[in-house]
Parts: C-alpha cells; structure tokens; sequence
C-alpha cells in the first residue's frame, strides 16, 4: 500500500541533471538516498502505462520511473478554493469590469451557488492533486456577511484529503478591514480556527485608509503568531508607497521571511532605480513577492527578482469562480504564463517560473525548499519531458505525484488506496 514505509523510484531523470538516470529513495517523509542506475536499455521513450509497473519489495514499495524527468512536486501560493464552481455546470461570467464590481457580484450570487461549498473546495483540491500540487495557500473569504463559513468548508476540505497535500489557509479579508467593521474580529477568530495566515487587501484602494488596516493587521498576526499575505492591486505611487509601509513593518514586528504581497501591481511594474531599491528592501526585509500572471495586470520580473534575491512565488488565483472563468488548478500551465509573461524563451530562463512554482512557493509557506537531494522533502511529479522547460512549454500529463514519500496521485487520478487509509 501506498504506506510503505520507504519508496524507490527506479530510473527517473531529475531535472537539474536531465541526462543522468537515477534511482530516488525515499524515507519518512524526505529523500535519504540518491544513486546513478542501470535504466536497463530505456532512456527517454514512450512506455505502456506506468500503473501497471509498481510492485512492493517487503517495507519498499518499487516505482518504475522509465526514465521519466522528476520534478519537484508543485506549490500552490496563491488560490481561492472557496470560491470555485469547480465540479458544477459552467456558469456565464456576470460582474462588471472593475475590482469592486467583481466583489460586490460575488456577494449578491454566492449562495445562490451554495458557496462556499466543501464538495467544490474538495474537488478543485482533487483536480490540483492529481496535476502534481502537494502544497496549497488558499485564500478564505472572511467577511461579517459569510463569517468563518468559508474556513470552516475548507478545512472540511481538507480534511477530506489528509496525507495527500499540506493546506495552508489565509483568513482573507475580500471586502476590507476597516471599511467593514467585524472583521478584524473575525479574522482574529479565523486564526483561532486554524488559519495560518492573516490576509490583507488594498489598504489605500479598498479600505481608504492604508495605516489602520496595516497596523491593525501586523497587530493581530504578532498577537497571534500568524503569518500575513496582502492582496495589492493598488498601482503606481501609492502601490509602492504601501509597499514600502509593509516591509517597514515586517521588520518592526520581526515577521521576516513570513509576509507576502500577491500581485503586488506596482512592485512588478517598478523600473530603474526605483525598483533596484524596492528589490532590495524586500530581499532584506524577507517579504516574498506571488504573482499568478493573470489577464493583464503587470507580473514581476523572475530573472531580475532571483537576481536579486527576492522570493518569488506563483500560485492559480481564483479557478473557474464568480471573478472569472479561467483556470485549471494545474501548477505546470500556471509556470508556463509565468514564463511566457516574463517573455521567458532559454531554459534556464523557463526554470526560473519552475522554482517559483515549487521552491518560492515553498518558502512562503514556510515549508523546506524542494530540492530534489538528499535531504530535501520526498514530494516529486514525474512527467515526459526531456527537461524542465519542455515540461512547461508541453505541459505533459502527471504520470505520478509522491507527497511525504507517499503515492497520491498515478495518470491524472488521485490513489484512491491513500484515501481509504485516511477517511
Ligand atoms: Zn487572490
């Protein structure tokens, strides 16, 4: 069963060292061994299907990669699982065009879609699981209208899916802080709940007063241990500006290494050397940047940030829901509009949207960047692919997913023979 307490890949090419066929122990929970193979004759060529390959050897089980690229398994930094309308009949988008159009159509519609929903949360989870997600911050609507409802579905969700992906939820202030009088006792109860982290949105454009919903926010993430994401769509001077207030009290407050901005408009759209100063305020301070590359709005820039030492993240954002009707929860295609925004056309360039999918989102999860070495978390996908960027620019199916070690996704399907251990 998918339990044993130790598994090998047999014959699989890792993507840092595409040419070389290895074989990949993998024990509690990490990789604890990594060995050059005899791949038998076969390198690289299409193969019947891989379930029928896998066999146990007393407390191993035995995988047969055939030669197949190993990646890191993916993390997802930044979704709305709440929200989605995944696994129910296609729905016409109806908001208007403006953020607050979006907001208060989401309000007005979403229980006559019975959101938030656990059997959407779980099968969106499902869909991202089986496309070779292990991780997931999802961003839960927290609001005096809707209460703890959304965090309290996600977590059923969740525990749905024990043992096959960590979720991380942001009690996420859609309608603002303190424009909306309530909430910040609410998230304050959210993170009592479970929630890990504290979400914030537009101080200046949503709220109309950017120092109170920051002080207020850092305030209840330091009295309770939480981590902060801010959603910041406010552009230009004033995006920066609050940008600059953020990082300002990420290190008031020690919270390094655990604030992130998502989409952060006007920190992607900086030039010159005003963004040579903004990068380098946000490598010291520890303040992550996740981009999710959507419709036209600016994307950071991954070989400038890496370069300069800026964590980087992406994630899917909203996935077929009342803000739009994009989006498939697959990480692989997400890094392809990561690269293909950035204009990203080299490898190593293409690899940058590949570490952003996997090691940044790690870290602003506070999880062990996912080295594929010794040492590093046993969570990989296997796909046909020849390297890393032919995986993102293919977009190949998932031929396995290991999390902590253990199979939870073979072809597209989720191991139902996990499921049955935890449920
Ligand atoms: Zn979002």
């Amino acid at each position: 069963m998918a339990t044993a307490s130790s598994l090998l890949l047999h014959d699989v090419r890792l993507w840092t060292e595409p040419d070389t066929p290895v074989d990949v122990i993998c024990e509690s929970g990490r990789i604890t061994a990594v060995a050059p193979c005899d791949p038998a004759g076969h390198r690289f060529a299409y193969q019947p299907p891989f379930a029928q390959e896998s066999d146990h050897d007393g407390q191993t089980r035995i995988e047969n990669g055939r030669g197949l690229l190993a990646l890191p398994a993916f993390v997802d930094a930044h979704a709305h699982v709440d929200k989605t309308l995944w696994g129910t009949p296609w729905v016409p988008h109806s908001a208007g065009p403006l953020l607050t159009d979006r907001i208060a159509n989401e309000r007005a519609r979403r229980t006559e879609f019975g959101l938030p929903s656990t059997d959407n949360a779980e099968s969106l989870i499902r869909q991202m699981i089986s496309a070779g997600t292990t991780a997931l911050r999802t961003h839960t609507d927290v609001d005096p209208g809707i209460g703890l409802a959304g965090i309290e579905v996600v977590a059923a969700a969740a525990e749905r899916l024990t043992g096959l992906i960590d979720i991380q939820q942001v009690a996420f202030p859609q309608g603002g802080v303190i424009r909306s009088p309530g909430t910040l006792d609410l998230l304050a109860a959210a993170v009592q709940a479970g929630a890990a982290v504290i979400g914030g949105i537009d101080p200046a454009g949503v709220d109309n007063d950017p120092i109170a919903q920051l002080d207020a926010l850092f305030g209840l993430a330091a009295e309770h241990g939480a981590a902060l994401d801010f959603h910041l769509h406010d552009e230009g001077t004033l995006g920066l500006w609050e940008t600059y207030r953020i990082i300002e009290r990420t290190v008031v407050f020690g919270l390094q290494g655990r604030v992130a901005i998502s989409h952060a408009d006007a920190a992607s759209a900086a030039a010159g050397p005003d963004r040579d100063q903004l990068a380098d305020a946000l490598a010291e301070a520890g303040v992550a940047l996740v981009t999710a590359a959507v419709y036209d709005v600016a994307v950071p820039s991954l070989p400038y940030f890496a370069e300069r030492g800026v964590t980087v993240a992406c994630g899917n954002d909203g996935i077929r829901d009342l803000w739009g009707p994009y989006g498939t929860g697959d990480m692989l295609e997400r890094a392809m509009h990561v690269a293909y925004r950035n204009g990203l056309r080299r490898d190593d360039e293409i690899e940058l949207a590949i570490e952003a999918a996997t090691t940044g989102g790690a870290r602003v999860l506070g999880l062990p960047d996912r080295r594929l070495e010794v040492g590093g978390p046993a969570d990989l996908v296997l796909v046909d692919a020849l390297t890393a960027a032919h995986a993102v620019a293919a977009r190949p199916s998932r031929e396995l997913v290991v999390h902590a070690g253990s199979v939870v996704a073979r072809s597209g399907a989720v191991q139902t023979e996990l499921e049955s251990v935890h449920r």
